[in-house]
């Protein structure tokens, strides 16, 4: 991305800023390098759009004989909700029961961060990742659950400050066996003693 690219992005930031604080003037003191620090922190909090699934899952290795639920759970996360560009956060957890080849377990938070790191939906994460597990790594079943407080909830309109959201996806056998769905949420469920 070119300097020019960033330079208008910093710009439109002080144009921002100005509305804020309802100011024509030059930014005061406090201010004057936040455009920069905000494009900067975009960068980290925007970085998932260089990355895609088939890198991140590109090494797989055998499961020898293993075909149990390979489950992490309360992973936490923090994404930007596309509406309001207004923070939301909370936990997920990701499930898959695989056929010959399981993935480092790192690998499905790297996953979960990429798809957190741009401007989004809560429902679409949990779609995309369940999505590129059942696309890359071919699971008997895969199932991907979020559970989060919004930004956007908290500080202006409805104002509910606990409310979570909660969302899932079930493929595979999680959606069509009762007793695998049942086995899964009872494992995320399951008090960490
Ligand atoms: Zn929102």
């Amino acid at each position: 991305m070119n300097e020019k690219y960033r330079e208008n992005a910093e710009r439109a930031v002080e144009i921002l800023i100005r509305y804020i604080e309802k100011s024509d003037g030059g930014l005061r003191e406090g201010l004057i390098r936040t455009p920069e620090r905000v494009i900067e922190s975009f960068d980290e909090i925007f970085s998932g759009y260089s990355l895609n699934a088939e890198e991140i899952l590109d090494s797989t290795f055998n499961a020898e004989g293993y075909d149990g639920i390979v489950l992490l759970k309360d992973m936490e996360f923090h994404s930007t909700c596309e509406h309001h560009l207004q923070p939301f956060s909370g936990s997920a957890h990701i499930a898959y029961i695989p056929i010959e080849r399981i993935v480092g377990i790192s690998k499905l938070a790297r996953l979960l961060d990429m798809h957190s790191k741009r401007l989004q939906n809560q429902e679409r994460i949990t779609l995309s990742i369940a999505d590129d597990l059942v696309r890359v790594l071919k699971p008997l079943g895969c199932a991907v659950i979020l559970e989060a407080q919004h930004g956007c909830m908290k500080c202006r309109g409805v104002k509910k400050n606990n409310a979570i959201m909660s969302t899932s996806a079930m493929r595979g056998v999680f959606f069509e066996n009762p007793e695998a769905r049942a086995e899964i949420l009872q494992l995320i469920q399951a008090k960490r003693a």
